[in-house]
């Protein structure tokens, strides 16, 4: 089962908003002291059913309506029981957003929800977008389920309605391409078997001659030079607001001004907006898809084999399991299967004979020792390709043929592609709406 949130506006006057925060406020004071009382009187976890009615007369105080009461007694419990799994600090309630349950609202027509607040109940308008729109549908169509409860959630002064959908996955669609896929630093290669002309013949491939069409096709992400970039800006800033004070150096990463500033970066965003994306571009027909699989702590391998300090940063700041784990996400909810094969050599072996490379030209360009060159971001993505044919059954024969059948055009070709994408371009600018005298800009123009 596939789960998503979508959070809705809700159009509140003065009054509700006023309302809306009492609520907020007792419903964290409950919370925090139903939390208190289980971590005085508990060790294990407990269930909401077994201590509802020993602190039922605690929550009663705070003058909240009963539903509302209900949930943040479970809320509590929640959070308890997720503090005895990992331990840690004892836990307190910094921001509550309550739970309505069924009770506590409802669906007016497709654009308001009427909600009980602490002291009455309001009709309040939803400022829908496309996401809820999208969610609608697959409930109406009966692909989703719209979660019973939703969660009331104040962020600075707008107050949203998080609804929670259960996806049905989409039925397993015969694939129309086999897709390889590899997530380098700065760019995501793909190799894409067409299927389309020959889908139906399936049977006929190991009889007829029927080589489907491969290309190769380079996304650029440039995780890597965004890094890099904001790894500049950051420091020059820590430079800039640092201090000495009785001949101590307090470091600027501690000023409020430089967590200011860093927010107002919105790296994080930037990343994973392009994450989405490039997942998006990869789920979005039916097809097979193939990668890599990154062990669990991917990063680290590759900062344990280089060395360098700025290249150790900016790998580790490198989404590549985010967008493993992205791609996993969607192909799940659109019913595309991904095989995981093992990294093992695939960016150092020819992927059409199969023996070791050298690369006397550097890092990128491989030769094989049958007389050819190939990319290694080439060689990775076509080496995934064999890799996964047993696994693919009835296609892995195909698979292998179209391998076969690569001339060594093709792999120029494909080397003057990647190369070509590769180069840096005002991609890597943070945003296009850097200011040419911002430290951002200030940087680019070096
Ligand atoms: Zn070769």
């Amino acid at each position: 089962m596939v789960r998503r949130s979508v959070a809705v506006p809700l159009l509140f006057d003065g009054n509700s908003l006023a309302d809306f925060l009492e609520l907020e406020r007792a419903y964290k004071l409950a919370k925090q002291t139903v939390l208190d009382y289980l971590v005085e009187g508990y060790k294990d976890r407990i269930s909401y059913f077994r201590v509802w009615h020993e602190v039922k007369d605690l929550v009663k105080r705070y003058g909240l309506p009963f539903a509302y009461q209900q949930q943040a007694v479970k809320d509590a419990v929640e959070t308890f029981n997720a503090w005895v799994e990992t331990g840690g600090v004892r836990p307190t309630v910094r921001r509550a957003a309550p739970y309505a349950d069924e009770r506590a609202w409802r669906m007016e027509g497709q654009t308001a929800v009427s909600i009980r607040l602490m002291s009455r109940r309001i009709t309040a308008e939803l400022w829908p977008h496309r996401r809820f729109w999208r969610f609608e549908w697959l409930v109406i169509t009966g692909r989703a389920r719209r979660a019973n409860t939703i969660r009331l959630k104040k962020t600075r002064n707008r107050v949203y309605a998080v609804f929670t959908y259960e996806l049905t996955p989409e039925e397993g669609k015969k694939p129309l391409a086999i897709t390889a896929f590899d997530v380098n630093e700065n760019t995501v290669v793909v190799a894409r078997i067409d299927l389309r002309k020959t889908v139906d013949k399936v049977a006929q491939w190991n009889r007829d001659k029927i080589i489907p069409p491969i290309s190769l096709h380079v996304f650029r992400t440039d995780f890597g030079r965004l890094a890099k970039r904001y790894d500049v800006i950051r420091r020059s800033w820590a430079e800039e607001l640092s201090i000495e004070i009785n001949g101590r150096r307090i470091p600027g990463t501690t000023t409020r001004e430089f967590r200011k500033r860093v927010k107002k970066l919105r790296e994080r965003n930037r990343k994973r907006d392009r994450v989405n994306k490039v997942a998006h571009e990869l789920t979005k027909e039916p097809a097979v898809l193939i990668t890599e699989d990154l062990g669990e702590k991917p990063q680290e391998e590759m900062i344990q084999r280089k060395r360098d300090k700025e290249i150790r940063h900016r790998i580790k700041q490198m989404p590549m399991k985010a967008v493993l784990k992205k791609v996993e996400d969607k192909a799940k909810e659109r019913g595309v299967r991904l095989v995981l094969v093992s990294s093992r050599k695939n960016s150092r072996i020819c992927p059409i004979h199969g023996v070791e490379m050298t690369f006397p030209l550097g890092p990128k360009l491989g030769f094989c020792p049958r007389g050819h060159w190939i990319h290694r971001d080439v060689a990775s993505v076509l080496n995934m390709l064999r890799k996964a044919t047993d696994e693919l059954k009835e296609y892995g024969e195909v698979v292998r043929k179209t391998l076969d059948a690569l001339d060594e055009k093709t792999l120029e070709k494909w080397i003057a592609l990647v190369m070509q994408t590769e180069r840096p371009a005002v991609l890597a600018r943070a945003s296009p709406m850097t200011r040419p005298d911002s430290p951002l800009g200030r940087e680019r123009a070096r």
